[in-house]
């Protein structure tokens, strides 16, 4: 296969490709660029396609972070807010805004990194000595409530489903903010019916993190449009052809519409099913037609409504091994960017994606517990959105959760010490072991090595 070309600025969002780039890969200051926002399943951040297949596009994209940091270092800038920056043990963690020529994204940096982008102005958040990393980013459940009614939904939301009480919510929102959590990943139910949704996506922003938002399109008014526009940093709407209803699709279309006119950076989410995939290449099409530059695949959790035909939704093995390849062409052929969740890691394994690039490209499969958390609308922390059948957590300060709840605990362990063939497998580290909620469903043990990997069912 021939070397693809570097990222250039005609795809969108992705970094800018300086004429000459600045001596060689900068890995003294970057470890890892995720790239965009996140607003969902998406922490695995960053783009994919065929950035990955070249050493030398992942170089251009840490090179092209690395000029920015030094440029900022030498210039800070006094027209733009200074970016947020965590330290952990190896660094920290910068969240790059949208304004940058690199941005957004969130980049791990190295001691030098750190050092650069505090003499450009950033500032710094979280403890500098926390007991633990504490996560990039937090899905934010604001409701139970959804009319739409999807038979795949993930938390049984329904049209008496209970909001979350906006009260303990800024509670909860100000101890990640204090934390140094970056991002949040507002979602439901359906966020577009509560009210909750605004105001804490206004506080967050005010606080500095980036507020981003999922939805079905319910409820979403022009006026709501406009307002999230102004505040959130990604919106992206759910269309699924063949899972959900036509009058659902309807919905979506109709917030893409009015996303669009409002001004707002919006992306599409599509879980990707036996019943989603033959419409793959028709979708891409219409989303290339509407300009959408960002699509996310999710793959299908046998959670909530999700798991009553989980058997028959899910995408067969023959599909989950051309999820890579029909990536690739989708991308090419339309020009899209497509990114894929945290859970379909393993699916890019077994097509032997280099480790090196897909590391420092940001890819990272399961961050449950580790670099993702989540809040459920009545206040528990959960290692992953998916996960509130698998536990009971009381209501507890964040910080006594996430450094000592026992379910968070074991998964991370999990995915540092995993059972075989996950333990031997070259991929361990970025992969991190599949999705526990699917162990979870078919073999009845979260921890188990993912029975739908290609790796470990082949
Ligand atoms: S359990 Fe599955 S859905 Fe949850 S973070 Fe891990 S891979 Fe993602
Ligand atoms: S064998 Fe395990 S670590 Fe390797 S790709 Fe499969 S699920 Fe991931």
């Amino acid at each position: 296969m021939n070397e693809p070309e570097a990222p250039t600025p005609d795809r969108p969002d992705r970094p800018d490709r300086p004429d000459r780039p600045d001596g060689p890969d900068r890995p003294d200051l970057v470890r890892a660029v995720h790239l965009g926002h996140a607003p969902n399943c998406s922490a695995t951040g960053s783009i994919v396609g065929d950035m990955l297949l070249s050493a030398t596009a992942t170089a251009v994209l840490i090179n092209s972070v690395a000029v920015w940091l030094a440029s900022r270092a030498r210039a800070p800038s006094r027209d733009e807010p200074p970016p947020r920056l965590r330290r952990d043990r190896r660094g920290g963690v910068l969240l790059v805004p949208s304004t940058a020529p690199v941005g957004p994204a969130r980049v791990e940096l190295t001691e030098r990194g750190v050092e650069l982008a505090l003499a450009g102005g950033a500032s710094l958040v979280g403890r500098a000595h926390a007991p633990r990393r504490p996560p990039d980013e937090v899905h934010f459940s604001v409701t139970e409530r959804c009319p739409v009614g999807c038979s795949h939904c993930y938390i049984n939301a329904t049209p008496k489903g209970r909001d979350a009480d906006l009260d303990q919510a800024l509670e909860s929102l100000a101890e990640l903010d204090a934390a140094g959590v970056h991002e949040l990943a507002l979602g439901g139910g359906e966020a577009g019916l509560s009210d909750a949704t605004l105001a804490l996506a206004r506080d967050a922003r005010r606080r500095g993190m980036i507020p981003n938002l999922t939805t079905s399109g319910a409820g979403l008014t022009p006026d709501l449009a406009q307002q999230l526009a102004a505040v959130v940093g990604q919106v992206n709407v759910s269309i699924d052809p063949g899972l959900r209803g036509a009058s659902a699709s309807d919905l979506g279309w109709r917030a893409l519409d009015l996303l669009q006119g409002a001004g707002a950076r919006i992306g599409v989410n599509t879980v990707l099913s036996a019943s989603t995939w033959p419409h793959l290449d028709t979708l891409a099409s219409k989303l290339a037609a509407r300009g959408i530059g960002e699509w996310q695949w999710l793959r299908l959790k046998p959670s909530g409504r999700g798991k009553t035909s989980y058997l028959e939704d899910r995408l067969t093995p023959a599909q989950r091994l051309q999820v890579w390849p029909r990536l690739l062409d989708l991308e090419r052929a339309h020009g899209l960017r497509i990114r894929i969740d945290c859970a379909m890691v393993p699916f890019l394994a077994a097509h032997q994606v280099p480790v090196e690039s897909l590391e420092r490209a940001g890819v990272y499969g399961c961050p449950a517990g580790d670099r993702l958390g989540s809040r459920t609308a009545d206040g528990r922390w959960l290692p992953c959105s998916f996960a509130g059948e698998l536990t009971d957590p009381k209501p507890t300060p964040f910080a006594e959760a996430w450094a000592g709840d026992a379910l968070l605990n074991a998964w991370r362990s999990r995915a540092e010490t995993p059972p075989a063939p996950c333990d031997q497998c070259a991929y361990r580290a970025v992969c991190r072991g599949g999705c526990r909620i699917v162990s979870a469903h078919l073999t009845g043990d979260p921890l188990a090595p993912d029975p739908e990997c290609p790796l470990v069912s082949p």
